[in-house]
């Protein structure tokens, strides 16, 4: 008997087909090219439908470029790291990929991504909101009329299309926000539930159940919005729980923010992300020494709580040194992580004599001892209509924003920009990591580069790949191929 197939699934067919001739095609011209009378690869070789074994003949971050690798994988783990083994049988073996002595690293995370708000400007539901001044208040608007239209269909497409793309460039896992208040209600939940499940042999989704709007402050003075917020909490499938304090009215109920939201997460034992201190004006006090203080009023520590990531945080930016030093000091042993979010930052954020500014990311990291990543907040929407879901992209501009003509010199640079996107970033949203070194027991999680036919322009190091990683990539999560 037939099993009964769908139209989604035969499609499905159909593009794995499509994309194993091509696949198949580049590797065969690879070879050819090199030895012209070597046999073309096999399946295997470019799509193993099953777990992988071992990726054979690969560049690795910390290793000279002249030298090739096989990595050997058990149970979606690095179970071995060798120099590589020329072997003529070996392109036949089931579940071996071949590396075709192209760079592998870790693989991407996206540490902070608005899941729900995404690609607003492009979809056509959407075509007649578009920007013209480009302020704050214009997108806090024009992304108010949008979500008034939000439907699970279009929740769907450009939340799935975010997905997919990220999958694309490398992202094995991700925080997801999903807004929750009296307008969407759980429009924008129920949608990340759905897609965290379609999703899940392919990339972790984390899904932060996030009040964007006010909890305390409004006509009904929140009530709903922390009822709703309640409900969510509480729904399978709901990882992490967040807020933006700065939307409230005044710092009163910014506080009463932080402190709601502070206690639904650990009394629920989910991890908290905060959304802080956006702005720049440096005679407004921030609220993360608030926010400290009352978490550490919870005691925190003592009564388990999990992880705790703030994003944003621009007026950080401002601190001198000593300010560095007290915030490190006031976290202690809090289990704190920030996000710096670069692309938002320079598209929004300006003081009135022109300055800008975005969280020291790398400098917070090798001077201060923070733990800090950086992320792609927001694609294709008002707040910031730059950019894609190319976590390296962001990477690629944080080596200009992070410059800083130290001793270290450049090669600590890049590899820490690379990691902000990858190893800390993962650490930041409290998931396990791959390290730039590759090391046995870490995750099977990768990011090969370029095509096997990409030739001499073939990126051979981290210092290539973060000044301009390319756009052709393999992503393979816990030892399977999720994406060419
Ligand atoms: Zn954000």
């Amino acid at each position: 008997m037939t099993p009964p197939t769908s139209r989604y699934q035969d499609e499905a067919v159909d593009n794995d087909i499509a994309k194993l001739h091509l696949a198949n095609e580049l590797a065969d011209k690879a070879v050819r090219h090199a030895n012209p009378r070597a046999l073309p690869p096999r399946y295997s070789d470019v799509y193993p439908s099953g777990p992988l074994s071992k990726i054979a003949g690969v560049r690795l971050p910390h290793q000279p470029s002249s030298t090739l690798w096989d990595v050997a994988i058990e149970d979606g783990r690095i179970s071995a790291v060798e120099p590589h083994q020329q072997c003529s049988d070996r392109r036949h073996m089931p579940g071996v990929l071949n590396g075709s002595n192209r760079l592998l690293a870790p693989s991407l995370c996206h540490a902070h991504i608005h899941l729900d708000k995404c690609f607003l400007l492009q979809d056509p539901k959407f075509s007649d909101l578009q920007l013209e001044n480009g302020d704050f208040q214009e997108a806090m608007d024009m992304t108010g009329k949008a979500k008034e239209r939000f439907e699970d269909d279009d929740l769907m497409r450009r939340g799935r299309q975010l997905i997919e793309e990220s999958i694309h460039y490398g992202v094995t896992v991700m925080r997801a926000f999903v807004e929750v208040d009296g307008g969407v209600r759980f429009k924008c939940l129920d949608a990340g539930l759905k897609l965290k499940k379609e999703f899940e042999d392919r990339c972790e989704i984390q899904i932060c159940a996030f009040a964007q709007l006010p909890l305390f402050s409004g006509s009904d003075g929140g009530e709903e919005a922390r009822s709703l917020m309640t409900e969510a909490t509480h729904r399978e499938g709901v990882d992490v729980v967040g807020s933006t304090p700065y939307v409230e009215q005044d710092e009163v109920k910014m506080k009463m923010n932080v402190r709601w939201i502070s206690m639904m997460a650990l009394f629920n034992e989910k991890p908290l992300d905060l959304h802080l201190d956006y702005f720049l004006d440096e005679s407004r006090t921030p609220l993360v020494w608030s926010a400290l203080e009352i978490i550490k009023g919870r005691n925190w520590v003592e009564n388990q709580g999990k992880q705790i990531t703030m994003g944003h945080c621009t007026r950080l930016t401002r601190f001198k040194e000593e300010e560095w030093q007290r915030l490190k000091q006031e976290i202690g042993n809090l289990p704190v992580a920030f996000v710096g979010l670069p692309t938002s930052d320079l598209f929004m954020m300006r003081t009135s004599e022109g300055l800008r500014g975005t969280l020291p990311v790398v400098e917070m990291i090798e001077q201060f001892g923070f733990n800090a990543a950086i992320a792609v907040n927001n694609v294709g929407n008002a707040f910031t209509p730059q950019g894609n879901c190319d976590p390296l992209a962001i990477a690629s501009l944080g080596v200009g924003l992070y410059q800083a003509g130290t001793k270290e010199g450049a090669e600590t640079l890049y590899a820490s920009s690379l990691q902000t996107v990858s190893a800390r970033a993962k650490d930041a949203i409290g998931c396990e990591s791959t390290s730039l070194e590759i090391t046995v027991g870490e995750p099977a999680d990768f990011v090969l580069f370029d095509r096997m036919d990409t030739g001499w322009r073939c990126r051979k190091s981290i210092v290539e790949v973060v000044c301009d990683a390319g756009s052709a990539r393999q992503t393979i999560r816990r030892g399977r191929v999720t994406a060419f």
